[in-house]
């Protein structure tokens, strides 16, 4: 019998890696993919079966919002039994969020949603883009044994691959543009690509459960040295709010003004989850090491390890959406429950 050809849906949203020069105006617009392979004939050599997915309107990605996580998801869902593996291609500026917030989203995963873009388009001359595609397509189409080798949500840019919910944008100019600060990288990418197996999420082999009740009423509050009770009280105070995610310094700490710990104090009192997470891009959160977090732990503040921000969001998003009860949401914060965190005995 003949083998079946691995197949992949590739799905494009926007952003830089999507864009090529208008052979009239010479200005950059989105390509289109109904011309990939005339653009791309090196796609006709890969032994797999591709078709291309855009959505309706092509988006900057600074343009996202949750709405597009939804759709995004329910491509995904629709399709999830007619391909053995996704490629999304998306703006790098907030591509950290949208792979965070997928990975909530599409629980029992066990296929792999590769995310890439590029810092210059595809249809200029030294492009990261044609390397950052090729080799998704070739990272979701891997298998070992018949099994997707990396059946998560993942971030492929310029030779590493990384847990998507572990990523953060952290350079605008070089092509290495994501750091996956607190976990290894799932495949090191140069003449070979070098999958990082044990640190590879196993396929569970139950059905996929998507989750797309989102609930928006979360913020997030930097602090600085100076920062004052105005901007704190004001922030607490906005209407609806039900979690707070407060960017710590080193290791979570904070002022211990007593200003600062009563407002936090009275905010959580009421009712509000306050989310302790590290502005550090590497290392994690330890309530009490230092003096100046002791205060934020006896009054009920949350420590959310070594989680980033961007995956703190849209766990945050994700848990109060699907309507558990407060006792539950601050036990799966502190829980990892899509390779999230790494959590600290
Ligand atoms: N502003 C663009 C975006 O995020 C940048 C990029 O694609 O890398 O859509």
């Amino acid at each position: 019998m003949m083998e079946e050809k691995v197949s992949l849906l590739v799905i494009y949203t926007g952003g830089t890696i999507g864009m090529t020069k208008d052979p009239v105006s010479h200005a950059l617009v989105p390509f289109n993919f109904d011309n990939i392979y005339e653009m791309m004939p090196v796609l006709k050599s890969f032994d797999f079966r591709i078709d291309f997915h855009s959505l309706e309107t092509l988006i900057d990605s600074s343009n996202m919002k949750p709405s597009f996580w939804i759709s995004l998801t329910h491509i995904i869902e629709t399709n999830y039994e007619l391909y053995d593996g996704f490629v999304v291609l998306h703006g790098s500026d907030t591509m950290a969020y949208t792979a965070s917030a997928l990975s909530f989203m599409l629980e029992n995963l066990n296929k792999p949603v590769i995310f890439t873009g590029s810092q210059l388009p595809m249809g200029v001359i030294r492009t990261d883009g044609r390397e950052n595609f090729l080799t998704s397509l070739e990272i979701a189409a891997a298998k070992d044994e018949n099994m997707p080798l990396v059946p998560e949500v993942a971030i492929y840019f310029e030779n590493h691959l990384m847990r998507g919910n572990r990523t953060t944008k952290f350079n605008a100019e070089r092509f290495n543009a994501f750091v996956s600060g607190n976990y290894p990288l799932l495949a090191d990418v140069g003449v070979h690509i070098r999958y990082n197996k044990n640190n590879i999420i196993k396929p569970n082999f139950k059905k996929l459960k998507v989750h797309i009740n989102l609930d928006f009423n979360v913020t997030i509050l930097k602090l600085f040295p100076g920062i004052s009770e105005n901007v704190v009280k004001s922030t607490l105070a906005i209407p609806g709010l039900k979690a707070l995610i407060l960017e710590t310094f080193g290791s979570g700490n904070a002022p211990t003004d007593e200003w600062f710990i009563h407002c936090l104090e009275n905010a959580i009192n009421r009712g509000l989850i306050i989310y302790n997470v590290t502005q550090c891009k590497s290392g994690s959160v330890e309530l009490g090491k230092y003096e100046t977090s002791v205060d934020l732990g006896r009054i009920g503040v949350i420590g959310g390890f070594d989680i980033t921000t961007e995956s703190a969001l849209a766990k945050l998003m994700y848990l109060i959406g699907e309507g558990y009860s407060k006792d539950r949401i601050i036990e799966l914060l502190q829980t990892s429950i899509r390779g999230e965190m790494t959590v600290e005995e």
